[in-house]
């Protein structure tokens, strides 16, 4: 999608630091990392979120899903633990409309968040 953020560091034309990728799914650190480990984790298809997504995205958004605990293992915070979190809308903080898991480790989180 023109214009968008992340669709454009799937394209190359803005760098990231990639941690994993495969043919549908790309992980790459936050640029303002809140924990040690912060990776987003976003289909390479522009999706907006969560919310208006379709039945024929879910095998798509489940691999998001299995990729975004294939990073944290990968980061070594499988066993001290993680989060995932996909943020919607004002309320939640959300700034770009190309869903993205985040992959947060490497520190205790605190529960409710904030
Ligand atoms: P949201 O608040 O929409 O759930 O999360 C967007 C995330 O994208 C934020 O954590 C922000 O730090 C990250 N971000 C924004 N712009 C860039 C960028 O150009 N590169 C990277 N790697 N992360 C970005
Ligand atoms: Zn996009």
């Amino acid at each position: 999608m023109p214009d968008c953020l992340f669709c454009k560091i799937v394209a190359g034309e803005i760098p990231a630091t990639v941690v994993a990728e495969d043919d549908q799914v790309l992980a790459f650190k936050d640029i303002n990392p809140q924990a040690p480990v912060h990776v987003l984790v976003i289909p390479k298809r522009h999706i907006a979120n969560t919310a208006t997504a379709t039945e024929s995205d879910e095998p798509l958004i489940g691999h998001v899903l299995r990729m975004g605990c294939r990073v944290a293992v990968e980061a070594g915070v499988d066993e001290s633990g993680f989060r995932l979190v996909l943020n919607r809308g004002p309320d939640s903080g959300e700034a770009v409309p190309h869903l993205h898991l985040h992959v947060l480790g490497g520190r205790r989180l605190a529960w409710p968040p904030g």
